[in-house]
């Protein structure tokens, strides 16, 4: 049978927003951190360029305010712009009108520079709060990618789940909001992040990491044959030129592979919904 396997890159430009936002630093060393973000999204729009691989950027409003040049630059290559957040706030950490003021502060900067309102929505931290998926229905985004209940299959969301612990956990109703999901081992913070969390060492050797993400990919294209290949990354993280030598060399293998296309996740998502329209509710 043909293959048909999407490539997701996405980047989440965090900058110098993690830093100052959940960590609190406001140390220049800490920051500067941050600032190797702006180094890193250069030499990454420059592979990308090269392999004429379209992208999707997850970049909170802070980094668009900060950058707002590069982040232009990141929209005019062709790249998709999604929200994740204003200053990387875990969305379960805040009140829902704090919540929702956040998501339209972010909004707003991502209009200032592609005019339009995201499709796509990553949180900052990967957790959500009980409000949050209504939220985004509310914003009328597409997609979120912030969850782990499958790994190459899209999948849509749920509102209504009920937690037990004293019976079954009772699923709820699927709703308009397609899932394109993500996972640890498919990012490159854990493995190459120094500290986070505080007791993590990182630093890993690229050859390791690439191992893990190419066998992945071999599963999903050898088993599978069918689905969606979603990469978590960080330009201050991925830009280091080691990691971008190992990036570049994934790129390639995948691209070596008969039916691999790469694709923005709004082109995704968009495809996914029309071949699984959601089922009406009765
Ligand atoms: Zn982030």
């Amino acid at each position: 049978m043909a293959k048909n396997v999407s490539v997701c890159l996405s980047f989440d430009f965090d900058a110098i927003s993690i830093w100052v936002g959940p960590f609190k630093s406001q140390s220049p060393s800490t920051i500067s951190r941050g600032e190797f973000g702006k180094v890193g999204t250069e030499r990454l729009l420059e592979v990308l360029r090269r392999h004429q691989v379209l992208a999707s950027w997850f970049i909170p409003g802070h980094t668009i305010d900060t950058y707002p040049q590069v982040v232009q630059r990141i929209a005019d290559a062709g790249h998709e712009i999604g929200h994740h957040g204003y200053c990387h706030e875990n969305p379960a950490a805040v009140a829902l009108e704090e919540e929702r003021s956040i998501l339209e502060r972010g909004i707003a900067c991502i209009r200032r520079i592609t005019g339009k309102a995201p499709l796509g929505y990553r949180s900052p931290a990967w957790d959500l709060s009980p409000y949050s998926l209504n939220l985004l229905m509310e914003f009328g985004f597409l997609y979120d990618s912030s969850m782990m209940a499958n790994d190459f299959t899209p999948y849509y969301c749920r509102l209504g789940d009920e937690v037990h612990t004293d019976g079954p956990y009772i699923f709820g109703k699927e709703i308009d909001l397609v899932e394109l999901p993500v996972d640890w081992s498919l990012d490159d913070w854990p493995y190459f992040g120094l500290h986070w969390p505080a007791n993590h060492v990182g630093l890993r050797n690229p050859d390791d990491v690439s191992r893990v993400w190419s066998a992945d990919f071999d599963f999903l294209y050898q088993r599978m044959g069918e689905g969606v290949f979603t990469l978590t990354m960080h330009p201050q993280v991925i830009g280091r030129g080691h990691r971008i030598l190992m990036l570049e060399k994934l790129i390639e293998y995948m691209q070596g592979h008969a039916g691999v296309t790469f694709k923005t996740m709004s082109q995704v998502a968009t495809e996914w919904k029309q071949a699984h329209p959601l089922a009406k509710a009765e």
